[in-house]
């Protein structure tokens, strides 16, 4: 059995212990070489078994394995092409981002972590509707740039060098929502400057962090 076949049921497992998606909500994917494995359609990510990742050649689209892929399988391969870097691509549907952007709010940098993992800024993209071209091509439009993109009235897409990678950016865009909805709460929150951003792009101890998330465990 591929490696990179657990490695997906581990972090389909993490998604939903983090509650970032609920039921069959979401879909993964990683590629290996000219191959790329994806969550299939109508299972919650924690029920998925090794074998039942679906496997596709990246160019010929040739299918093995006999269950549906996602439906947003033609975003994933769109990301995939357009960004030969990537090699892990997380969807989920995060409840307090989820609730934040479609209110309208985008996520900002306010704190260190932001910047060093989640990139200066986060495109939030208009809704489209899902599952088909509209969705390939807003998604693929953004990740050209960055490695998160939110979208309004349906959730968020991260990608990474590693799962680990995609999946700690998954994660930490919820973290942030969290964070953002108790601040916009409490009072109004002190967002980064240009500067402040620069600066922290420009830390050496950030590259050694950056470093061990590109590693997988
Ligand atoms: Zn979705």
């Amino acid at each position: 059995m591929e490696k990179i076949r657990k490695d997906l049921c581990k972090y389909g497992k993490l998604i939903l212990e983090k509650n970032l998606a609920a039921g069959p909500g979401g879909n993964i994917s990683a590629r290996e070489g000219d191959y790329v494995y994806l969550s299939p359609s109508g299972f919650a990510l924690d029920e998925i078994l090794p074998e039942q990742w679906i496997k596709i050649h990246l160019n010929t689209g040739k299918q093995y394995g006999r269950l549906k892929p996602t439906c947003e399988i033609s975003m994933h391969l769109g990301c995939y092409i357009e960004r030969p870097d990537i090699k892990a691509i997380i969807h989920t549907h995060p409840p307090v981002t989820l609730g934040i952007i479609s209110a309208g709010v985008g996520l900002k940098p306010f704190y260190p972590d932001f910047v060093a993992i989640l990139g200066p800024e986060i495109p939030l993209v208009d809704y489209v509707i899902p599952a088909g071209e509209e969705i390939r091509q807003a998604v693929v439009k953004e990740i050209k740039k960055y490695n998160v993109v939110l979208l309004k009235n349906h959730g968020a897409v991260s990608v990474g060098e590693t799962l680990k990678e995609a999946f700690t950016r998954a994660w930490m865009t919820e973290e942030t929502a969290k964070m953002q909805a108790i601040g916009m709460m409490i009072g109004k929150i002190r967002y980064f400057t240009e500067k402040e951003i620069k600066d922290i792009e420009n830390l050496k101890a950030e590259d050694y962090r950056k470093m061990l998330l590109k590693k997988m465990k």
